[in-house]
């Protein structure tokens, strides 16, 4: 088992998680039931209630490279378990955009799926599932992974070959504008 050093802890880490979700971490006290609910824990190298302890260490560096940020479904079932109300699938969430926004995302392909689809967003005003898969496929060279999907989604009209325009679509660019300023500001 690996020795945490509290000296290491990083208090403005803790802050920050607990401003941008609205928790209080230190109520946790492991009793583990968000990861016997996990659908997703099969896939994680960091059980849930493991982040929500390391947050509480100001453990900003494990937290924000664990592949389980990249994999959690947020289906809010650990939120829903909590015995203190904590909602733990929005600390996960927070966690996970700290870690996009610090280029720390763990696990490849979903940071390239997650930039492609917020590409269409920013481009089309809505999401564009055709222009995410090739922008995706792109990026990660999985040319033909997924093609036998097609055909299927095609025919339930789930794939689009034209992105659908919306009105607001500058408006809708211009939150990504703001938002990149505002990372910016932060730094
Ligand atoms: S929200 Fe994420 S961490 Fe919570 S139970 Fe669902 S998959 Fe697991
Ligand atoms: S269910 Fe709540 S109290 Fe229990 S380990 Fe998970 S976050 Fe902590």
């Amino acid at each position: 088992m690996k020795t945490i050093d509290l000296a290491s802890s990083n208090r403005s880490f803790i802050q920050q998680v607990e401003e941008e979700s609205g928790q209080d971490v230190s109520r946790c006290y492991q009793c583990g039931n968000c990861t016997a609910g996990c659908p997703m824990n099969f896939a994680y190298d960091l059980p849930v209630n493991r982040i929500m302890r390391l947050i509480q260490l100001g453990q900003k560096d494990t937290v924000l490279a664990s592949k389980s940020l990249a994999y959690c479904a947020t289906c809010e079932t650990c939120t829903a378990r909590c015995p203190n109300d904590i909602d733990v699938a929005t600390v996960m969430d927070v966690c996970r955009h700290m870690a996009r926004r610090e280029g720390k995302l763990a696990v490849w392909p979903v940071r390239a799926f997650v930039g492609s689809f917020l590409k269409t967003v920013e481009t089309f005003g809505r999401s564009y599932e055709a222009g995410t898969m090739g922008m995706f496929m792109a990026a990660t060279g999985r040319l033909i992974s997924d093609v036998d999907l097609a055909p299927a989604m095609l025919s339930r009209r789930k794939l689009p070959f034209m992105p659908h325009s919306i009105k607001a679509r500058d408006e809708v660019s211009a939150i990504f504008k703001r938002f990149r300023e505002g990372v910016h500001e932060q730094k």
